[in-house]
């Protein structure tokens, strides 16, 4: 494939830090030198690095090819003191996807570090970096009904809107979780766009947009898959591959 023909690509990261699997058992944070190793590689490829919002706004108007955007969830702090200067550095757009209801507070599945303060978020939105809105309380909205998914993110979106004074437009679902209820609550609370994650979604839907999980831990050649959107199949079917494999080996050690 030609240098910048990709297909669109969307990352989900959370937080950058140096932090041993054993501490994170979600696998939350991406180590700094992997990232900047991972946007090397991103523009090696010939990806043009964009903010989610730009590479929504491209898809929706038939493009996308070759653009990429990196986007952090739930609001860590290090988002703002690890992340953005990384960013500045290497003149790279991002998205933060903020949970509303969780500002100033520990994360709950990594309680030695917290999620911005709203002084601090307005800190993140001045360093250029794309602000978008991820529930109030951080539910599966794929669980919810219309009304209260609608509701949390309608309230996201104000509350974000209140502490940075300019327009939200973009969402990410916790959990990366949508259904097509959740995806038209989503574009009822005003958003233009939002992205789901783990492979799922569907570039022709502007509320179920495809995001590949980035995790502690993430290689370079997860990284090559997710390009091509042939990791969660290879993953899923990952028995099946191990077959395959054994079974070549065979056939080799009988040659
Ligand atoms: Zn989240």
């Amino acid at each position: 494939m030609a240098r910048g023909s990709f297909p669109p690509l969307a990352l989900a990261y959370h937080g950058v830090a140096e932090v041993p699997l054993v501490q994170d058992p979600d696998a939350l944070f991406v180590a700094p030198a992997d990232l900047r190793r991972q946007i090397a590689r991103l523009r090696e490829w010939g990806y043009r690095l964009v903010s989610f919002g730009d590479l929504a706004g491209e898809v929706s108007g038939g493009g996308g090819s070759g653009s990429a955007a990196l986007t952090f969830d739930d609001g860590l702090v290090d988002n703002l003191e690890t992340l953005a200067p990384i960013l500045a550095e290497l003149g790279v757009p991002a998205t933060v996807f903020v949970v509303s209801g969780w500002l100033g507070r520990p994360h709950p599945a990594a309680t030695w570090t917290r999620i911005m303060t709203a002084e601090e978020l307005r800190a993140l939105r001045a360093a250029g970096i794309e602000i978008g809105a991820h529930s109030v309380t951080h539910p599966d909205l794929s669980a919810l009904p219309y009304e209260r998914a609608r509701e949390e993110l309608a309230s996201a979106k104000r509350q974000l809107e209140a502490v940075l004074e300019e327009p939200v437009e973009v969402a990410a679902y916790p959990f990366g979780r949508a259904t097509e209820e959740t995806a038209r609550a989503c574009r009822d609370a005003g958003f233009r766009a939002a992205c789901v994650a783990t492979g799922r979604g569907d570039w022709a839907d502007p509320y179920l947009l495809p995001r590949q999980d980035m995790e502690n831990g993430s290689t370079l050649l997860g990284l090559r898959l997710k390009r091509a959107g042939r990791y969660e199949p290879l993953m899923r079917f990952a028995p099946a591959r191990a077959a395959r494999r054994l079974a070549r080996r065979a056939t080799a050690a009988l040659r």
